[in-house]
């Protein structure tokens, strides 16, 4: 920890725990210390630390070809390509290394789309508070808390940001500039604050009327998480594009933007492209995972684990009322509003187990979705000495 902070920028709120091996919902540090990991990662291990099928197929494909340029053709992104878009109703597939880059994809195509059909004027896309979609600067200019866009003003143009589920907000905000709404069906980042009931479909049906694209960023919800494949299938709609990263690997960086045939057709030879995008190793990896996530029965279990979490931390939320304020999500996504969250998590870790702050007062629970009951009930057990304390 010194040596990084000699060396590394000092970005990160890191907490102290030097991570060196993970198994399932398991990581073990430097010291041969384990932790539960109900963080998953960060949302991003889905499956659980170096699942033995994802381990060997990564292996295997380490053996024969790591990267090959994009200007020439390689199985495992066709293959993925094919899944990714079968499972989700849209045509096109487009790689890309992380979710900050999959959204930049996003407004690229919803400023390009508007030009290709005749309204060059179009380009604002409609954001909203509390929202999180990455660190690019045009990814920042679209989160909508003020605190990621301090300091690096002028932002880009072209983001505004409306109350999250308020519909007529939406339509007020609406103009001839206006080219796309882009929305994530739980704010993760922000708390873990899950959009009102009936709000996507409403995007959706408002979408449709005024002419404008719908974006869905699927980065954190995607692959399972709430216990549909993706988080807008929740809601009956079929968004124009979506982003996806973090679970898509598995672990190893690798991220997509998926949208509908006739909208990639603005997207033509050389006006988008990426160096890493789709690489071999990480499109395994992702295969892989994929094959198992959209199994049903990943599915049911993601589901019925989820309810499981949830039930204990409302018992939690019974029991220390003046501590734990609220609890929201779906399926394997959890947060817990608590009091002094920061020094929750701090707990938590001293107890066992990782776990992370989403905002300033959520503590997030994101575990893969092999965690057993028994570790979640381990997890809550750790959690309530922590909130006790
Ligand atoms: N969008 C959402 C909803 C996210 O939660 C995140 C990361 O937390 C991102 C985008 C950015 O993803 P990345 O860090 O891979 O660029």
């Amino acid at each position: 920890m010194e040596r990084a902070s000699a060396h590394l920028l000092q970005n990160y709120r890191q907490q102290p725990v030097v991570v060196e091996r993970g198994l399932g919902a398991r990581v073990w540090d430097v010291d041969g210390k384990s932790y539960l990991d109900l963080l998953g990662g960060i949302a991003t291990c889905a499956l659980g630390h170096c699942h033995p099928e994802v381990v060997a197929a990564v292996k295997a494909q380490a053996d024969k070809l790591w990267h090959i340029s994009n200007v020439f053709y390689s199985l495992p992104q066709i293959e993925l390509a094919e899944k990714l878009t079968s499972a989700s109703g849209l045509e096109r597939a487009f790689f890309c290394n992380s979710g900050a880059e999959a959204n930049e994809a996003l407004f690229k195509l919803a400023r390009k789309v508007s030009k290709d059909r005749g309204h060059p004027g179009r380009f604002e896309i409609i954001c909203f508070e509390n929202s999180f979609h990455g660190r690019t600067l045009a990814t920042v200019a679209a989160t909508g808390q003020p605190k990621y866009h301090q300091g690096f003003e002028p932002l880009p143009s072209g983001f505004l940001h409306v109350p999250y589920g308020d519909l007529e907000a939406v339509r007020g905000a609406v103009t001839a500039k206006t080219a796309a709404v882009i929305v994530e069906p739980i704010q993760g980042e922000g708390g873990v604050k899950v959009a009102p009931a009936g709000f996507l479909k409403g995007l959706r049906s408002l979408c449709d009327e005024l002419g404008l694209l719908l974006l869905i960023d699927e980065v954190q919800t995607g692959m399972g998480r709430t216990g549909e494949i993706f988080a807008y299938q929740h809601a009956g709609i079929l968004p124009d594009a979506i982003s996806l990263a973090k679970a898509l690997g598995n672990g190893l960086p690798i991220g997509a933007m998926l949208c509908r045939e006739e909208l990639g057709k603005s997207l033509k030879s050389g006006s988008h492209g990426s160096t890493f995008g789709g690489n071999l190793l990480a499109a395994t990896a992702a295969n892989v995972a994929f094959s198992i996530i959209r199994q049903p029965e990943t599915l049911a279990m993601v589901r019925a684990k989820g309810e499981h979490l949830f039930q204990a931390a409302r018992k939690l939320q019974a029991r220390y009322p003046e501590r734990a304020s609220a609890v929201r999500g779906r399926g394997l996504l959890m947060g817990v509003e608590v009091v002094d969250a920061a020094a929750v998590v701090n707990r938590c870790r001293e107890g066992g187990m990782l776990v992370n702050l989403a905002g300033e007062k959520t503590v997030r629970f994101a575990p893969p979705f092999t965690v057993t009951t028994e570790e979640l009930d381990e997890g809550m057990r750790i959690f309530e000495q922590a909130l006790s304390a």
